[in-house]
């Protein structure tokens, strides 16, 4: 951290603001200008709050030189992260295909669309068991019966389950079931959840909130990471903005800019992020042109009957046209489908 003082500012001031430093444990470097003083706090500041310092008379600004995460930063790792779930990895040249629908509805729907999906070419299935919906009156998920669907679709098709957990007292339960762990945009800052998912080791999925920027995305994995859960992706899931005709706005810059400054695999939605069918093959597309590691789709064999999320859910016929799409798409950026 630097710390700018004012033109006027005494000499008291000054070491008023260097014994503080040294009180805290952290080396001084006094640099002494024409015009100011500048102090810089030689240390890792990021425990350090900068309003301590802004408060003390004489202080003009102070400036962060360390990003406020460390772990989940790009410096930690620089040659990226890759994560194994069974067979797959999500991070390697092969981008995950996480496909299936918004909500498990029942066993012969989820059973069906699971076969369809992997015959697409998908290497993950998603479904929720527990939803977080907008409306208290509208379907909630089956819950633990979801769950056991769930469990029986991965050992009929072998495909690893993606699924989200909505409620620390639920992180133990639904940890016995989901091969990934989903914390949805809405869960992105409830932080006694992520510390929750911090405290297994089963690989997590973290969608950005829809108001929250990349910066707190990060923090909110660093939670993850700091209770020593390292298998964390980070997924664009499209932001609240003025817009309307879409569900929501895809931050298509957050791919490749999440991907600059951490080294966790990023995954695309392009089913939330727009909330229409016809949108979702274009956008997946753009997500992977982008640098994602992978994307999850929402699909439903009858999304006219779907009970969630219908309207953005692609038909297996659809999925695969994706899948071929999305393959050619990351040969073109030296990736593999
Ligand atoms: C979902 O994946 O079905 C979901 C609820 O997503 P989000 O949390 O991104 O809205
Ligand atoms: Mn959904």
């Amino acid at each position: 951290m630097i710390i700018v003082m004012r033109a006027s500012a005494s000499v008291k001031e000054i070491e008023h603001v260097t014994s503080r430093i040294d009180e805290l444990g952290f080396q001084v470097h006094l640099s002494q200008g024409a015009e100011r003083t500048i102090i810089g706090v030689i240390g890792d500041e990021r425990p350090l709050d900068r309003a301590m310092f802004e408060v003390m008379e004489g202080v003009e600004r102070t400036v962060s030189i360390l990003p406020p995460y460390k772990l989940a930063s790009r410096e930690w790792r620089p040659e990226g992260s890759v994560i194994t779930v069974g067979n797959a990895s999500i991070g390697g040249p092969r981008l995950a295909m996480m496909a299936g629908p918004c909500s498990v509805e029942s066993r012969s729907q989820l059973l069906e669309i699971a076969y369809a999906v992997k015959e697409a070419g998908a290497t993950f299935l998603r479904g929720g068991a527990f939803k977080p919906r907008s409306s208290p009156y509208t379907f909630q998920g089956l819950g633990v019966e979801g769950l056991e669907i769930l469990a029986e679709a991965r050992e009929a098709t072998g495909l690893p389950i993606v699924t989200e957990v909505m409620a620390p007292d639920k992180v133990e339960l639904v940890a016995e079931y989901a091969d990934v762990l989903q914390i949805g945009a809405r869960n992105m800052q409830n932080y006694p959840l992520l510390q929750a998912v911090g405290k297994t080791r089963v690989p997590v999925l973290l969608k950005r909130g829809m108001m929250s920027t990349i910066e707190e995305l990060l923090m909110s994995a660093e939670y993850i990471l700091a209770g020593g859960n390292y298998d964390v992706m980070l997924c664009e899931r499209g932001i609240r903005t003025f817009e309307t005709y879409t569900r929501n706005t895809t931050d298509i810059n957050a791919i490749p800019a999440l991907k600059h400054l951490s080294h966790l695999p990023v995954i695309g939605d392009p089913s939330h992020s727009t909330g229409k069918w016809p949108l979702v093959i274009p956008v997946a597309r753009a997500m992977v042109a982008a640098g994602a590691d992978g994307l999850i789709v929402e699909v439903h064999g009858d999304p006219e009957h779907a009970l969630s999320d219908g309207a953005q859910s692609l038909k297996p016929e659809r999925f695969a046209a994706l899948v071929h799409e999305a393959r050619r798409i990351a040969e073109a950026v030296g990736r593999m489908v």
